[in-house]
């Protein structure tokens, strides 16, 4: 590639942020042009799971999307959670009341598969013109425009970058001057297994909050073919602190741990286990300037507290759309016009990014950790409010004030 490509909006990278915010362009008639250092399919280092929020968005992309999930072999639907905690003890929690409809909540599928079928949904569409290993190496302001120069030469020539570019973004970093901050940073150990025994017959998904590794958590995952996503993951402040190192911590986990000792002896490692930046939405920041926008990771939106990402990035792709049709009918693409992005997408989501993080401090105290499961296990009104905080983020506001702790304790 060496010739100049014009384009009114153009995307770097295609993850879900990226083909998300491409696809509700076109949904409103817009063109645009997404770039992609990868070729699809490719592994993005991931937990796997898909929580209602995206189901939720992609149901707005295209009800029809849903359908096929269902029907895809390699996804799998999940209808719910367990928590272990500190003391061992599980509290099995439904994602709300919903197990017995015929479409599950959630889905869990390798990033392989989610990213490459969302993927291959862009690059069939008319209005997406895609580029596959195309490396944004830098970028260059010409007056109204950014012009956007590719490892192999192109110069992708726009008046609206949307970066999609995540957790390591190179955009985010150098042009929208977005720091990383350790207390605001997670990082994430992902390995593949077979043979896990125990998965849930419902493929609830687990989250077990060991002592040695709070306060991060331990997940596992299931996966089609009996496979199993396995991970481990931290703040980044608390890692450097504690001096962990997660590998072996996960090691350490599987082999000596009450609970997964038993539940691993038979099983197998599959490839290498990998390790990936998570970027918590718990910090606000300006996700917007003359000429772009940021989403998904590039804009760190991650769940401080479930470590969830992929919904929030579809999500931030959906009002990047909306703002960019505004830009181009305005004819404007002013820092000052482009912030009502931030506004809305921060009205969505700031709320939920609290209390996410109050929860995630929650887990600096086992001794609570394990009154509050335990109590759940032998309480079905208890159970049933932990159950609707998956999807009513007014139950989940309960938890931050002391009535919620005092009930606990006296009911
Ligand atoms: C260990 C771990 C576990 C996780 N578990 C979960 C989970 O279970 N559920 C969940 O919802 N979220 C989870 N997350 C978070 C989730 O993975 C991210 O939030 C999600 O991938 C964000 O999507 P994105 O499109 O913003 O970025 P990405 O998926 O990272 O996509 C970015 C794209 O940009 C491309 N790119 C990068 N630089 C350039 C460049 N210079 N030029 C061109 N292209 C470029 C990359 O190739 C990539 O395709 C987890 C994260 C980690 C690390």
């Amino acid at each position: 590639m060496s010739a100049e490509i014009n384009t009114d909006i153009l995307i770097i990278g295609a993850g879900p942020a990226g083909a998300g915010t491409a696809l509700f362009l076109a949904k409103q008639g817009i063109s645009c042009v997404l770039t992609d250092k990868a070729t699809f399919p490719r592994d993005k280092v991931c937990g796997d799971a898909l929580s209602g929020k995206v189901v939720e968005v992609l149901k707005k992309l295209d009800p029809s999307y849903l359908e096929e999930l269902n029907a895809h072999k390699k996804f799998l639907g999940s209808w719910g959670v367990t928590f272990v905690s500190p003391n061992g003890e599980s509290l099995r929690v439904p994602f709300g009341k919903r197990e017995a409809q015929s479409s599950s909540p959630g889905f869990i599928t390798k990033r392989l598969d989610f990213d490459q079928w969302l993927f291959q949904k862009a690059k069939n569409h008319p209005l997406i013109t895609t580029y596959e290993s195309a490396e944004i190496r830098s970028y260059e302001r010409a007056g109204e425009h950014i012009i956007a120069h590719s490892k192999d030469g192109a110069a992708f020539r726009t008046r609206l970058v949307i970066a999609c570019d995540g957790a390591y973004s190179s955009f985010a970093k150098n042009i929208a001057g977005i720091k990383t901050e350790a207390a605001h940073n997670c990082f994430g150990l992902r390995a593949y297994y077979s043979g896990v025994s125990g998965l849930d017959s419902a493929n609830f998904i687990e989250l077990h909050f060991i002592k040695d590794v709070l306060p991060g958590y331990l997940w596992i995952f299931p996966l089609p073919n009996g496979e199993a996503n396995v991970g481990i993951g931290m703040r980044a402040d608390k890692l450097n602190k504690k001096k962990i190192n997660l590998k072996k911590a996960l090691e350490k986990a599987i082999r000596e741990n009450n609970v997964l000792r038993e539940r691993f002896s038979r099983a197998e490692l599959l490839g290498e286990v990998k390790l990936f930046g998570l970027p918590l939405g718990s910090l606000k920041r300006k996700l917007s300037g003359d000429n772009y926008m940021l989403c998904g990771d590039a804009a760190q939106l991650i769940d401080p507290f479930t470590g969830e990402g992929i919904g929030n990035a579809l999500m931030s792709g959906h009002y990047a759309a909306i703002q960019a049709a505004r830009c181009l009918k305005s004819n404007n693409f002013s820092e000052q016009f482009i912030q009502q992005y931030d506004q809305e997408l921060y009205q969505r989501l700031w709320s939920e990014f609290q209390l996410s993080y109050r929860l995630q401090q929650l887990v600096n105290f086992p001794s609570l950790f394990n009154f509050v499961v335990r109590k759940a296990n032998s309480n079905k009104a208890l159970q049933e409010t932990i159950s609707c905080m998956f999807e009513d983020m007014d139950m989940r506001a309960r938890l931050k004030t002391p009535a919620f702790y005092f009930k606990l304790l006296f009911s």
